[in-house]
């Protein structure tokens, strides 16, 4: 591992004024979370028609009873690691101020942090096709698929972002004021390959933002953007870093 990395992006996260955390699948890898999403979340998996937005509403059983067997049944009880933990410390002691996240897996704030933006939303969370309203996947039964709204008895969709589905307003203008303000950026287990998440750390960067990343092996952000690269896992890298920082 490398010490002497670690120990020097510490000391840039203590002295940075306004700095930010922007995660991917590859920080969730070890708590369990199946890369059945493949490298980066939704955006870029194989496409499986059951997560088209069209199929969806054309065919919400069938689509569900995917759904529900992909997310639902396996993201209940993951728990989040060492580097969820971390980064929830690092915010309550006000080294880190928000997370911007491709995941969906609810597990940054399962660990504790406050100010989380999901680029690709929240499994937990239901939304009916018809009328809007929300509710919190606890509210509902999925063994009686596919879900009702309780109000208009529309059909509920995961608010998740489906193929073909654009990103959360409020994430992605979050995300753009975050990332305008910040002046370090620490990317974990993302390749960012796909946009929008593509163009943040770039954007980060011209805002001239240290850009530091922490991934198992090299990406294209590696000799583009990022100042300092941190190889190795979230969990191990996070928790040197907490060290380092004593939290
Ligand atoms: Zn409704």
């Amino acid at each position: 591992m490398d010490l002497v990395n670690i120990k020097k992006v510490a000391e840039l996260i203590r002295k940075a004024k306004y700095a930010i955390a922007f995660t991917g699948a590859g920080i969730s890898v070890e708590s369990g979370i199946p890369a059945f999403r493949g490298e980066d979340g939704l955006w870029n998996a194989h496409h499986p028609i059951y997560l088209e937005i069209d199929f969806f509403l054309k065919k919400p059983l069938q689509s569900w009873i995917k759904i529900k067997e992909l997310f639902y049944d396996k993201l209940g009880d993951t728990l989040p690691n060492t580097a969820h933990e971390v980064l929830a410390k690092m915010e309550e002691r006000s080294f880190i101020e928000s997370v911007i996240t491709q995941n969906i897996d609810n597990l940054h704030q399962k660990a504790g942090s406050k100010n989380v933006y999901e680029l690709h939303g929240n499994y937990k969370k239901l939304i009916c096709t018809d009328c809007s309203s929300e509710y919190d996947i606890s509210f509902t039964d999925l063994n009686y698929l596919p879900p009702t709204c309780y109000v208009c008895k529309g059909i509920l969709k995961p608010d998740i972002v489906f193929f073909n589905e654009s990103i959360p307003k409020y994430a992605i203008n979050k995300s753009y004021e975050e990332i305008s303000k910040t002046d370090l950026m620490l990317i974990i287990g993302t390749h960012a390959e796909i946009l929008p998440a593509a163009e943040l750390p770039v954007l980060a960067k011209k805002n001239g933002a240290k850009i530091i990343e922490v991934n198992i092996k090299k990406s294209h952000l590696t000799n583009s953007v990022t100042d300092v690269f941190l190889e190795g896992t979230a969990s191990e890298i996070l928790e040197k870093i907490g060290e380092f920082l004593y939290l």
